[in-house]
């Protein structure tokens, strides 16, 4: 059943003033216009953790700051969630007639709605549910004379940073050895394109040559070879490491990096996780830089550079969140959050010194329904039995679960916690662990004495809202309910850049 146009446009109104009701019932504590300026936005810095739901936020806040601890993506005053769902192929905007929704997003769509203000399909970057190229909010702030950078742990090819920096029918197209088929989409475009279609050119090479980013900070060196070094090098960027010699960058050329444009993938793949780099501190990989650390850096390299007084553009994405919930790896998805998060803190630190920056948290989708469960409880995949559904759509709600022999868990399908002594069996659907700030000193990691008792779903994205912050002038439009395509209106708004 499709809503008409008049559906939706009154339901936004009364939406909007139900926003702006709540928004002035309770005006977040925003920093002081300096003199002269009126709160004019000079900076966005956008970051979003990859897959971070909500209970990734709960539990990363109790893994590290405890029960009635907080993240510093917490503290932030606008606070509100994001529809994340995308589109299939070839279907129109919603409120079009041949609007149809795909509930469950990838990270190529999210990124999309955010950066271009289109909902499209999965795999899709900077092209809409037909295929048709959009602009892209970073392309947009660079024209306007806006400083520019993306920062991300993973491949800088991948989706999420190549949706500020590519267009493409579909993301498997990095580069630089592809099959031309992994470029193409003929569902989308009838028949093959030719390879001069920016629609099949391979990101990597897009990104070498188009300029849109001034820095470039992740991993995926290998997407990149000597031509498209040599593309950088042409525009006047500053190459960390080689792409020539596929030498990763270092974090020493990292500190030293002052150029106006500044290139440096830190890995050939992506960046290393950051529980990997703890339990192995003697290996290269644990000398790559923090995210934290990427974030610091490239706000000291776009500062104050922007033309006609213009600040800068910035996009952080922490990226292992969701690639280790996919994983189901619970112990690098708490690291990868609080990682994220300290680059949340660097981010906020600028701003309120600043006071002419909007920071902006979110995520582009929930990944692996990720559950914090009772101490001591188990999930209904470990039962013998798992429960049926008795919900039947009675109006009198009756899903307690009815396992016959009882509400008994079942040895073959659960043989402990999983980061404890049942780690290695692969039909282990038990929780994993965690002690907490807040429990006693000999607790452990892995017993069944910690507190925060952790469970996954499934292995791939779920289509749960994500949640969103927001500080400093504009944070008042990131309250209530917002979809994924607002935020590029909100970020074009606050750069005046439409
Ligand atoms: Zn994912």
């Amino acid at each position: 059943m499709k809503r008409s146009m008049a559906a939706l446009a009154s339901a936004g109104a009364i939406a909007a003033v139900v926003a702006s009701m709540i928004a002035g019932a309770a005006a977040p504590a925003v920093a002081a216009p300096k003199s002269g300026d009126e709160g004019r936005i000079k900076n966005v810095i956008y970051l979003l953790g990859d897959g971070m739901g909500r209970t990734h936020v709960t539990a990363g806040r109790e893994r590290f700051y405890g029960a009635a601890g907080r993240l510093n993506m917490e503290t932030m005053p606008a606070q509100g969630y994001v529809q994340t769902y995308a589109i299939q192929k070839n279907s129109g905007q919603p409120g079009q007639p041949d609007f149809v929704p795909n509930l469950v997003t990838d990270s190529a769509s999210a990124a999309t709605a955010w950066s271009s203000g289109v909902k499209t399909y999965n795999a899709a970057l900077g092209v809409d549910g037909k295929g048709q190229v959009v602009p892209t909010v970073m392309e947009l702030a660079k024209k306007a004379g806006y400083r520019t950078g993306n920062v991300s742990t993973a491949e800088i090819t991948d989706a999420t940073p190549a949706g500020q920096m590519t267009h493409l029918l579909a993301r498997g197209c990095q580069g630089p050895v592809y099959s031309a088929k992994s470029c193409q989409d003929t569902q989308i475009t009838g028949s093959e394109l030719p390879t001069s279609d920016i629609r099949v050119v391979p990101a990597a090479k897009q990104i070498a040559r188009n300029g849109t980013a001034d820095v470039i900070f992740g991993g995926g060196l290998s997407r990149f070879d000597a031509a498209d070094e040599q593309a950088l090098k042409d525009q006047g960027y500053q190459v960390l490491g080689s792409a020539a010699s596929q030498t990763v960058a270092s974090a020493d050329e990292l500190q030293a990096a002052s150029g106006d444009k500044v290139f440096g993938l830190f890995n050939k793949g992506n960046l290393t996780v950051e529980k990997a780099k703890q339990d192995h501190p003697d290996t290269a990989e644990a000398k790559e830089p923090k995210l934290a650390e990427l974030t610091q850096k490239a706000i000291s390299l776009l500062d104050g550079k922007g033309a006609k007084g213009n600040g800068f553009y910035l996009q952080v994405e922490g990226a292992l969140i969701d690639k280790r919930s996919h994983a189901n790896d619970a112990a690098q998805t708490l690291e990868e959050i609080k990682a994220f998060d300290d680059a949340v803190k660097v981010a906020l630190d600028f701003a309120k010194a600043d006071g002419h920056t909007l920071v902006i948290v979110t995520a582009d989708h929930e990944c692996a329904g990720f559950n914090i469960i009772e101490k001591g409880s188990f999930t209904n995949a470990e039962a013998a039995n798992p429960p049926v559904n008795v919900d039947s759509g009675n109006p009198a709600n009756n899903s307690t679960p009815s396992r016959p022999g009882g509400n008994t868990k079942d040895p073959s399908r659960s043989t402990g916690i999983v980061n404890g002594a049942g780690s290695a069996d692969p039909h282990n659907f038990a929780p994993a662990t965690f002690r907490t700030p807040d429990d006693a000193a000999d607790v452990a990691d892995g017993s069944p004495e910690a507190s925060l008792w952790l469970t996954y779903l499934s292995g791939n994205h779920t289509g749960a809202d994500v949640p969103i912050y927001a500080y400093g002038s504009g944070s008042d439009k990131v309250q209530g309910t917002i979809e994924n395509t607002d935020l590029f209106g909100i970020v074009a708004d606050a750069l005046r850049l439409r």
